[in-house]
């Protein structure tokens, strides 16, 4: 079977001239295809499995008489809806990766979409006594896949407020600059160690496993914004100083 070859290409300046090098990456290309291919095959077939698990659990949960035994089966339960939570973050990415997943892109009040996301994190904010301020204009308006959207807020937000400290604030803020929308979500938290911040957005990376999983993380939210930003041709950017608290800004194309 015929495959195309592909190469990098780099410029580097030789003495009064210019060198150019092309590097074949057509097996690196491969590789990246496998291994993305592989871990979506993964995820789609422990999805079943666990949903399978969650419900007997569920079921032998109810029927438990015994205190110590339903508290065993509840710690089971919660560790069988950790790995769910895995593999559907996993299905997300992969398919935003692969380009199956269709956008479906409209005119968004962006100050709406705030808050349908606040309402969703009001009770997680209370309980850790964690201000939720919506500074988004009205009138500002974006071009975006709506569910999609409102995931990438919900990862941001939840990690705004899960990372934060008792009677901190977070703040969400838009505007419009050449050409693009940005959505500004800050906080008050423990910010984010600067060696830290060029790994934060890779699937699984945590400054702190144990904090992150003792508050429900999987390590794929950024990971997840980070893709929604691409593929609506966008980006999303970080700024953090440690004890103090974190920026991220979420550039999106107006494209109207
Ligand atoms: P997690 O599920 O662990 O929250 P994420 O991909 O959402 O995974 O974030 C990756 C890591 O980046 C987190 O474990 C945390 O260490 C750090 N992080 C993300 N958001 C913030 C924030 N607002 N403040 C401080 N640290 C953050």
């Amino acid at each position: 079977e015929h495959e195309e070859v592909e190469y990098q290409a780099d410029v580097f300046p030789a003495g009064d001239g210019t060198l150019l090098r092309l590097t074949d990456i057509t097996k690196f290309k491969r590789y990246e295809r496998s291994k993305k291919e592989f871990v979506a095959n993964v995820s789609h077939e422990l999805k079943t499995p666990i949903a399978i698990i969650k419900s007997i659990l569920e079921t032998i949960i109810e029927e438990e008489k015994d205190e110590g035994k339903r508290r065993l089966l509840e710690r089971a339960l919660k560790r069988t809806e950790d790995l769910r939570n895995i593999v559907e973050d996993l299905l997300i990415i992969t398919k935003l990766e692969s380009g199956e997943e269709k956008l479906h892109k409209k005119m968004l009040n962006a100050k709406e979409l705030v808050s349908v996301v606040f309402d969703m994190l009001r009770e997680i904010a209370q309980n850790i006594n964690v201000e939720l301020i919506n500074e988004v204009d009205e009138n500002t308006k974006v071009y975006a896949d709506e569910d999609k959207l409102n995931l990438l807020l919900l990862n941001l937000v939840d990690n705004a407020i899960k990372y934060n400290k008792e009677g901190g604030k977070v703040v969400v803020k838009a505007r419009t600059e050449k050409g693009y929308v940005i959505l500004e979500v800050s906080d008050t938290g423990i910010g984010i160690p600067k060696e830290h911040i060029p790994f934060i957005f890779e699937r699984f990376y945590r400054v702190d496993r144990s904090r992150s999983r003792e508050l429900g993380g999987t390590g794929l939210g950024l990971s997840i914004v980070k893709h929604i930003a691409l593929s609506h041709g966008g980006k999303v950017e970080v700024e953090s100083k440690e004890g103090e608290g974190s920026t991220f800004r979420v550039y999106l194309p107006q494209s109207i």
